[in-house]
């Protein structure tokens, strides 16, 4: 069967530039590095899209490339089907909690077909690049066609989307065993996800060869602690030790009582208790963490995936990032069920949440102020929740804008609708609290400008492809 993704050709036009076969040098008013701002600088980029040196600015270097660049963000986590579920379960119904919109997420995940879930998937990473998300880790748990049918189509679906627009993705192949933290047997709703064994999910993990980047064991819920070990094991036989290893966890209070309940220890200490927790690991959301959970995670080099967004959405809860942060502790950001797609609402939503616990302001800031000091906190936990050896995809440092890093840009200017009358030492502040991607002039990854200001023709074949997937599955919902 031929899918009609595998006959498209080309790029759509919101992709622009093409792919360089020599290094070459860019100018910006303004970068964003390790050590905060720096003025009026060039960035050598070589053929592959690696930062090879970055220095002040001379007569004869190449084209400016803008205005202030920042370091492009990893978004670190994602389920992109569940962008199309945004807006629906949101009227009162009594019951509405996660685990509510859990159930309506399982109605909509069954029905859903490979070539609506690609029409979904390009709509979602055209927006994430659109919005400044240079590289995506997707949780990729949508594993087998409707009713469980075993085929490589969905995958194949969410990696040709992501090629589509030209956003780099790390697969994570989601490992999903069980339904509960008693071992049940996973039902109906979460056929599609779920595998008979480690043996069985590895195979699936070999098939895909290189487009696996690691592997996510779902949750503890979802994998008993027995079977955690033997995947690490199969991980690092099959994708090497330094291959990333992504779980959920400590997300709800029902979650902790349970394990709690059925284990006797506390999610992120029955992990650390059964695995070796380090530097691969990437413990999405933690809300419920206790401190001393969170104070091993750090001692250990592993970090947290914050999804503010959608953990305001599914209320959750408000992680305690601002101890976190002063502590010394690495983190990543997350779309997550991708309800609103903008890694500068994510920084945003996370500020203001911390803001609105302590009934204070400036909670993820320094003297050099919060835009800055967020976004980079987050694109270098991103950077490190998405690295992976050296492999034949190319570099994969990411979240710096330091030599040996891929030259991916978000790049800002003053005439934006809310950075007009800012100079470059305030202009991230001034995004963080009111700005959004209307303010972004160009995104660029490994060095190449793929993203403009405007709205390219490009955008609207995009767009009603993803009306027609989404009229066909209202049907469902
Ligand atoms: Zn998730």
């Amino acid at each position: 069967m031929m899918y009609r993704w595998a006959t498209r050709a080309g790029r759509p036009p919101c992709i622009v530039g093409a792919v360089s076969t020599e290094s070459r040098t860019l100018r910006f008013r303004a970068i964003l590095g390790p050590g905060g701002l720096e003025r009026d600088r060039s960035i050598e980029i070589a053929p592959d899209g690696t930062i090879l040196a970055i220095r002040a600015v001379r007569d004869g270097d190449g084209p400016c490339g803008g205005g202030l660049a920042v370091p492009g963000m990893p978004n670190a986590h994602s389920h992109i089907f569940q962008c199309a579920l945004a807006g629906f379960g949101e009227a009162a119904r009594g019951d509405d909690s996660f685990w509510s919109w859990r159930r309506a997420m399982y109605r909509f995940a069954n029905s859903i077909t490979p070539e609506q879930l690609f029409d979904i998937a390009r709509h979602g990473y055209a927006r994430m690049l659109r919005a400044g998300f240079t590289h995506v880790v997707e949780f990729h748990y949508l594993h087998h066609g409707q009713n469980g049918v075993r085929g490589p189509q969905t995958t194949q679906a969410v990696l040709a989307a992501a090629a589509d627009v030209g956003l780099p993705i790390s697969l994570l192949p989601v490992y999903y065993r069980t339904a509960g933290f008693d071992g049940a047997a996973p039902h109906a709703g979460q056929r599609r996800f779920a595998h008979d064994s480690v043996d069985d999910f590895m195979a699936t993990v070999e098939a895909l060869g290189p487009a696996a980047a690691g592997v996510a064991p779902h949750s503890l819920r979802a994998v008993p602690a027995a079977d955690l070990a033997e995947l690490v094991a199969g991980v690092d036989a099959t994708l090497g030790r330094e291959a990333p290893l992504h779980i959920h966890i400590s997300e709800q209070e029902r979650e902790v009582e349970e394990c709690l309940a059925a284990r006797g220890r506390t999610p992120v200490d029955l992990l650390a208790d059964t695995v070796e927790l380090g530097s691969r690991w990437s413990l999405v959301h933690a809300t419920h963490a206790t401190q001393a959970e969170r104070a091993r995670l750090r001692s250990a080099g592993a970090r947290v995936v914050l999804c503010p967004i959608t953990e305001a959405h599914l209320g959750d809860g408000i992680f305690p990032a601002r101890e976190h942060f002063l502590a010394g502790g690495a983190a990543a950001a997350g779309s997550d069920a991708n309800v609103r797609i903008s890694p500068i609402e994510e920084a945003r939503q996370l500020e203001y949440g911390q803001r609105l616990r302590d009934r204070r302001r400036a909670r993820l800031a320094t003297e050099a102020g919060a835009g800055s000091v967020v976004w980079s906190w987050l694109a270098e936990g991103g950077g490190e929740a998405a690295a992976t050896p050296a492999g034949p995809a190319g570099p994969r440092r990411m979240g710096r804008i330091e030599p040996g890093y891929r030259a991916d840009f978000v790049v800002l200017d003053r005439e934006g609708p809310h950075t007009r009358g800012h100079d470059w030492e305030t202009l991230m502040d001034a995004w963080l609290v009111g700005g959004d991607e209307r303010d972004i002039e160009a995104v660029y990854v490994g060095g190449e400008r793929r993203v403009e200001r405007g709205s390219p023709a490009g955008e609207a074949e995009i767009r009603s492809a993803f009306g027609k997937a989404m009229r066909e599955i209202r049907r469902v919902l």
